[in-house]
């Protein structure tokens, strides 16, 4: 029996590990299929905090976890496929591990950016194709960038990455944006955006020195363009990584899991949540620590039994 187990091992998680760990209460915390989260799949971070000279993804998260291991805190690689929440202790079956047995349980499985899935878009990533314009946005000063989507986040990465690309175009499947009026307001009166409409993208061209072009097809001609660029950021959706948890835990209409603001509270009395599996809004490895943070004094509040779970009650009714 686990005093807690923390699912998922990006910024959050790791920070829930150390608070954790430093408060004797000795978490288990299990890796899932990408340990470390999204930060692994960047290159240099330069905007966390305590790093004047930057410091690569995989190299901040190794830290996060060496620190957790440092102060007690247990690792095990596994694919969490089974969670019951019905009662207290939480059972988790975990292949790889087996089943496991915790009083109080903090979700940290992040959320995945979504992809295009077309050809040398996967291998891209980190040598010219992005899914964060705020990781990656400064890497292309002075380039010319391909935002692809035409929903909000589209139209707010594309803004963004004007502040330092000499040109930004839109591409879009369709004819018609998805995005809300505003932010298609602010990107089209935005002269350093240039808008490639009703082209479906089809594959990424690079070379050994990285991205040179997307190949799309023109839906109006049939006909397949190829558009130059230095970069292509995919910004059409995120998916919170919540499918294990079978609907137990209340989430919002995005499928993010629903928190009592301010906490890390779920409407499961004993059960947290935090990091991008519990936000759409902020996104940040910094953001996440925090919240990881604040996970885990919640946690250790609710094992102390000092924690009022009006919220749960509220959220349950
Ligand atoms: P979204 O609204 O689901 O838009 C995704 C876009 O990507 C759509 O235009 C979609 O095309 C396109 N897309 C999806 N799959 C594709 C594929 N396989 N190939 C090509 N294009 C594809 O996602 P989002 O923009 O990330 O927004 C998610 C939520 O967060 C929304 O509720 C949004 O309002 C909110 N948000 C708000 C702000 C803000 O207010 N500042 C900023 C960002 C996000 P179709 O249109 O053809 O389906």
């Amino acid at each position: 029996m686990y005093k807690t187990i923390v699912i998922g091992t990006g910024p959050a998680g790791l920070t829930a590990a150390i608070y954790l760990a430093r408060a004797n209460l000795n978490p288990l915390v299990i890796e899932g299929p990408e340990p470390g989260g999204q930060l692994t799949t960047t290159t240099e971070v330069e905007n966390f905090p305590g790093f004047p000279d930057g410091i690569m993804g995989p190299e901040l998260m190794d830290n996060m976890r060496k620190q957790a291991e440092r102060f007690g805190a247990e690792f095990k690689t596994g694919w969490v496929n089974e969670i019951d929440l019905g009662s207290r202790p939480f059972k988790l079956t975990v292949e790889g591990i087996g089943e496991l047995v915790a009083e109080s349980v903090i979700i940290s499985t992040g959320a995945s950016a979504k992809l295009l899935g077309i050809p040398n878009e996967k291998d891209s990533i980190g040598r010219g194709v992005s899914t964060c314009a705020t990781c990656d946005g400064f890497f292309f000063r002075g380039k010319k960038i391909i935002v692809v989507g035409g929903g909000d986040s589209a139209m707010e990465e594309a803004n963004f990455l004007t502040r330092f690309a000499s040109e930004v175009e839109i591409v879009h499947r369709r004819n018609e944006l998805r995005a809300s009026k505003i932010m298609q307001d602010r990107a089209r009166e935005n002269e350093k955006i240039k808008w490639s409409l009703n082209r479906t993208p089809l594959e990424v061209i690079s070379d050994d020195k990285g991205v040179k072009a997307l190949k799309v097809m023109n839906n109006e001609t049939n006909q397949e363009e190829v558009i130059e660029t230095d970069g292509i950021f995919v910004a059409i959706g995120h998916t919170p990584n919540t499918g294990f948890l079978g609907g137990q835990i209340q989430t919002d209409d995005l499928g993010y899991i629903v928190v009592k603001p301010g906490t890390t509270e779920t409407n499961i009395p004993g059960v947290f949540a935090c990091g991008d599996v519990q936000d759409h809004k902020y996104r940040q490895a910094i953001t996440a620590a925090g919240s990881g943070c604040m996970a885990a004094l919640d946690c250790e509040k609710f094992l102390e039994g000092s924690m009022v779970h009006d919220w749960s009650e509220t959220l349950n009714s």
